[in-house]
């Protein structure tokens, strides 16, 4: 091999290149939609939770796809195609690089998370989990961590079985180690961060847990990547999905990421063209993965700017970020906390991006529509996370949902119409 064919010792180096310093000012003026004013203020977006906004250099990425190399992708010998496959195959890498994948064949691009859980749940789940297995899933999921294995389980003869929360807003991680010692589990199903609460879950001893049970684990990390670094090889799980619309990217497409050994050994789950190695009427063999879980022209356009976002995310000093997103998320939990008749959920647990909160003799519904008259967006209901509401004893709850574009200026803004809200509708 010449010098020039060389690979790099390991494929996870990263080229350093400076980061951009974090000032949360100079980043808002990224978001045109943040630019804006609603009922007559400036907006507070506190609906991050649900979907981020977008930065100009993502819009931009767009933009240019439909205006230059608009053409389908992994066919084409023409200029446009091979320009649009090299910008949609290297936005693999980028968001390989962005959760620390050491292979790219390794992420599949798929709708979002949703997407993401149900085509492990109809692959790997249907090749391997069986009558009198069971599959373990907290009690925080979001409910398109839970339907899917509730659709596969009813359908091979296998049960879903909960991890329980605790009182505090945790896991309960000893009824965890007991019901893995006790059933025949087969899959390991949690999310990250939980979109409801916000509690941090521990992943790294989780799945060491599960692994020693010779279990399978599948991460829901859609509230986690737009906060804090994830590393996929690092935490070792099996499988890790997320959505692109909540961490600046483009809505309609996401990640899966999955162990090749595992990937390789599963079975399609669209059938169509370019997952395929060879068709005939005799029968079909299967390209390896990623295309063989890639069925048909993929989402081109917004996959090239889910490339862009995690460009624009992983600029950053992502301690700087962090930290930023700490400080509001203390801050708001301090003053909203301390406001008559507020009960925080999991207030004194490890938390990410989320507040989420009810106040005696106030409906939810009611504060957010008093709060959107202030230009506060935030997010009321069940948060499609209703085992976990009932759990807590409430059926919906004020969430708000920051991001690292948010400032401690716009927490005291919505503290301030938070108890002005809370006065009227009492
Ligand atoms: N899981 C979690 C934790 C979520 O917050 C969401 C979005 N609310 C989903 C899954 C579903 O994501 P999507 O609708 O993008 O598939």
């Amino acid at each position: 091999m010449s010098a020039a064919e060389k690979l790099p010792d390991t494929d996870r180096t990263e080229t350093v290149v400076a980061k951009r310093k974090f000032d949360v000012d100079d980043v808002r003026r990224d978001f045109p939609a943040l630019q804006q004013e609603v009922h007559g203020k400036p907006l507070v977006y506190f609906d991050n939770g649900a979907s981020s906004q977008t930065p100009q250099q993502v819009i931009d990425a767009l933009v240019h796809f439909y205006t230059h190399d608009r053409a389908n992708v992994h066919r084409g010998v023409h200029t446009l195609s091979q320009r649009a496959t090299t910008s949609f195959e290297g936005a693999r890498g980028k968001v390989a690089q962005f959760i620390g994948a050491d292979d790219e064949n390794t992420c599949i691009f798929v709708r979002g998370t949703t997407e993401g859980v149900n085509l492990v749940a109809q692959t790997y789940g249907r090749a391997n989990v069986k009558a009198g297995h069971v599959v373990l899933v907290s009690e925080f999921e979001h409910h398109s961590n839970i339907v899917p294995w509730q659709m596969l389980c009813d359908d091979v003869g296998a049960q879903v079985v909960k991890i329980p929360a605790l009182d505090d807003g945790s896991l309960d991680q000893d009824a965890y180690a007991a019901l893995l010692n006790e059933h025949d589990v087969n899959v390991v199903v949690f999310g990250h961060v939980s979109n409801s609460v916000g509690t941090v879950h521990p992943v790294k001893a989780m799945t060491a847990l599960a692994h020693q049970h010779n279990a399978v684990v599948v991460v829901d990390g859609a509230q986690a990547v737009p906060h804090f670094k994830v590393d996929v090889v690092d935490l070792d799980v099996d499988f890790y999905t997320f959505s692109a619309h909540k961490m600046c990217g483009p809505t309609g497409i996401g990640l899966l990421y999955g162990k090749m050994a595992l990937l390789e050994a599963m079975p399609p789950y669209h059938g169509g063209g370019d997952m395929i190695d060879k068709v005939s009427f005799d029968g079909t063999t299967f390209a390896a993965p990623p295309a063989r879980f890639e069925a048909g022209t993929p989402n081109i356009a917004d996959t090239i700017a889910f490339g862009a976002a995690c460009d624009y995310l992983a600029a950053f000093d992502w301690a700087e970020v962090e930290a930023h997103e700490d400080d509001l998320l203390a801050t708001a939990t301090e003053k909203v906390g301390a406001l008559d008749g507020v009960t925080i959920l999991g207030k004194d647990v490890q938390r990410a991006g989320v507040l989420s909160f009810v106040v005696d003799g106030v409906h939810p519904t009611d504060l957010g529509m008093l709060l959107d008259r202030h230009g506060i967006a935030v997010r009321t209901g069940h948060h499609c996370a209703q085992p976990v509401m009932e759990r807590y004893g409430v059926d919906a709850t004020v969430r708000a949902s920051f991001a690292f574009i948010n400032t401690l200026d716009e927490v005291d803004v919505f503290v301030a119409a938070l108890q002005k809200s809370i006065d009227m509708l009492r």
